[in-house]
């Protein structure tokens, strides 16, 4: 059987002498495991899209239930990214978040539009990398099924929470004084700005999702969220996240 579709390489394993195993994100069937062999013989015609945050048309063709890639074409490296320690980070993050998020054989229209986006915005977009990891991260999570509850505290109803804070647990914003009304577990500050721009992100039209503003301590605040929420709602940690902060760990300067 063969099968043509354009797909994101999320996960590359070197395997045997010069081939790899990839996880591709493909338009069509979803998440696939994908063997690409000879793909690191020089001069191989397919070794541009068989790297980790390459998209393209992939023709593959499958075998006792294994894929394998036939050929590729019309690749899309983002190279602004590739050139970027900083960068290439954050969209590996992008890249195992996805692959976590995605589903076997089930295709993943947001997500897929999702990781696109981002790396298009690290690549080509002047915005802060902390404002696309940000917004990655909510928008991601309302797709796979854990959309915060942000229209109201929680408790008191009421629109504009005081001293907004959301709880990780619960995934509810609330007002700082209503926190013991709620159930025990994390809640994380959040400013009236912070909370305005993750409005945008989750409720906003997709195309729009990076076209917010918002001042350094409430995007600081945003970013911190998201994270720990990701991380709470999947229980699990990030090895490419917990190396993007080690190189973009800044110590706050000690007080005079
Ligand atoms: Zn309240």
């Amino acid at each position: 059987m063969h099968l043509t579709t354009n797909a994101l390489v999320l996960r590359e394993v070197n395997y045997k002498e010069s081939d790899k195993i990839l996880t591709l994100l493909t338009e069509q069937e979803g998440k696939l495991t994908v063997s690409a062999r000879g793909c690191r013989k020089k001069g191989s015609p397919i070794a541009a899209a068989c790297q980790l945050l390459a998209w393209a048309e992939f023709t593959l063709y499958e075998f006792n239930g294994l894929w394998s890639v036939k050929e590729t074409a019309s690749e899309r490296l983002f190279e602004g990214v590739r050139g970027d320690l900083e960068k290439v980070t954050l969209a590996s993050y992008f890249a195992e978040v996805t692959e976590a998020l995605a589903e076997e054989g089930q295709p993943e229209p947001g997500l897929l539009a999702m990781a696109l986006n981002s790396l298009h915005a690290l690549d080509k977009l002047n915005v802060p990398l902390n404002q696309v990891k940000a917004a990655f991260e909510w928008r991601s999570m309302a797709l796979a099924g854990y959309e915060p509850q942000i229209a109201r505290c929680a408790v008191c109803g009421r629109v504009q929470p005081r001293e907004p804070h959301i709880h990780l647990g619960e995934g509810m914003v609330h007002c700082a004084s209503c926190r013991d009304k709620l159930e025990e577990g994390v809640s994380m500050p959040l400013t009236a700005g912070a909370l305005a721009a993750l409005r945008h992100i989750v409720w906003g039209p997709r195309k729009r999702l990076l076209s917010f503003r918002v001042d350094e301590e409430g995007l600081r605040r945003l970013s911190e969220a998201s994270e720990a929420y990701l991380m709470t709602r999947l229980e699990r940690g990030f090895r490419t996240l917990d190396f993007y902060k080690s190189i973009t760990y800044k110590p706050t300067r000690a007080q005079p």
